[in-house]
């Protein structure tokens, strides 16, 4: 087996042209503050939010320093505070636990599926526990919306979407961020839009939008958003609402602009490749294609695969095959924490009861991504190697 595989996991494509020539300009005229602005002047963050808005849907955007700092706010305007609990996804990354214990909350955590969407049922027998779910889209796995929010509506709870890898999806139609209270996302490097870092809030309630700019430190500057609700709603909000800086700046912005354009093709272009890869890894004897639910429109920008109840050893072993044919898989089963891969029961600041169901499918998920820098032929190679050593350990197991 002489097949080895040459390209960057990692690597992504370069920033549009339009965008490297909008970041001269701000750079050129020197106001890269979101608030330093000419007579007449919007300013590239303002008109990010505006373009971000209209993309989703919502009455308002905001713009922020990253994806966590937006969970956090979110979670902060609506009110979580200290020794609060909230509900959220067993199966996620160490920013959304983080998220809730910036503002002294606690996790409450919820089961995962085979289908690696939150567990309604678990869910549903939660539900009582806390006022706020944190809901994470982990990996772009969208769960039925329509008979989550049922769920929390009934038990009176609010829901904020962390659409860190659902950016540009859609569950029935509705785009991701906008079935629950507050949409959050992230436009770090490695998510759907890359301005290296930064993070978009999306949501329709006035007062939520309006502690949300106050929060990411406008210094009462608010009249300078486009995508924000009117004066008044800040006036009933500003004197209780503290300032706790992460703004985004015109530059990130001028970069994401142009990305924002072309996002839809940019992902439909991740899941033709994620379907490449499927289809190559469809009937590997010994794993698990994580099926599609014909509501969901995801992107695909990086693609999970269940080694179901094989033993650790023989998985490290698939994984060690692999990275040595150059195909980076993460594995969720691993005892420490590395690298994007974590557990909920990872964290020491977070207390967790154990999950035997949830451990059992996050003991067989392999994670890997699919840059766009990727072919459709470098997606099919991919699946090719995965499904020879798959195979090959599968066999002598
Ligand atoms: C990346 C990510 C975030 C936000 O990340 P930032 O790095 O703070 O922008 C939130 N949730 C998940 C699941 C993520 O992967």
């Amino acid at each position: 087996m002489s097949d080895v595989f040459k390209g960057s996991f990692t690597q992504q494509e370069p920033i549009p042209e339009e965008g490297i020539a909008a970041a001269l300009e701000v750079m050129r005229h020197g106001r890269l503050h979101r608030y330093n602005l000419a007579p007449g002047e919007a300013g590239e963050v303002a008109l990010l939010e505006e373009e971000f808005a209209a993309f989703t849907g919502a009455r308002y955007a905001l713009a922020v320093a990253s994806g966590g700092y937006a969970l956090s706010t979110a979670l902060r305007a609506l009110g979580v505070g200290p020794g609060d609990r909230v509900l959220s996804n067993a199966f996620t990354l160490a920013p959304v636990p983080g998220a809730i214990a910036a503002v002294g909350a606690r996790p409450v955590f919820v089961g995962v599926t085979e289908r690696l969407t939150i567990d309604l049922a678990d869910l549903e027998a939660k539900a009582g526990m806390a006022d706020v779910l944190l809901l994470s889209h982990m990996r772009g796995h969208i769960a039925d919306m329509d008979r989550l929010m049922a769920i929390c509506e009934a038990a009176g709870v609010t829901v904020v979407e962390d659409c860190a890898h659902t950016m540009g999806a859609a569950w029935r139609g509705v785009p991701s961020g906008r079935h629950g209270r507050v949409g959050c996302y992230s436009t770090q490097t490695y998510k759907h839009m890359n301005a290296g870092e930064g993070g978009l809030l999306v949501t329709d309630d006035d007062e939520v939008m309006a502690r949300a700019v106050i929060l990411s430190g406008s210094y009462m500057l608010y009249d300078r958003h486009r995508a924000a609700p009117p004066e008044e709603v800040f006036a009933r909000v500003k004197y209780d609402t503290p300032n706790i800086s992460g703004r985004m700046d015109n530059l990130r912005a001028a970069i994401l602009r142009p990305q924002l354009r072309r996002l839809p093709e940019q992902c439909a272009a991740w899941t033709a490749r994620y379907r490449t890869v499927e289809e190559g890894l469809r009937g590997t004897p010994g794993l698990t294609v994580i099926e599609r639910a014909a509501k969901e429109s995801f992107v695909g920008s990086s693609i999970q695969v269940l080694l179901l109840d094989w033993a650790d050893a023989a998985i490290e072993e698939v994984v060690a095959r692999c990275k040595a044919r150059g195909v980076e898989l993460k594995w969720f089963g691993g005892p420490e924490p590395v690298g994007f891969t974590s557990r909920y029961d990872s964290w020491r600041y977070a207390a967790s009861d154990p999950m035997p169901e949830t451990d059992r499918i996050l003991r067989g998920i392999l994670d890997m991504r699919l840059p766009l820098t990727f072919s459709l032929a470098d997606c099919a190679q991919i699946a090719r190697i995965i499904r020879a050593e798959v195979g090959a350990v599968y066999q002598n197991g």
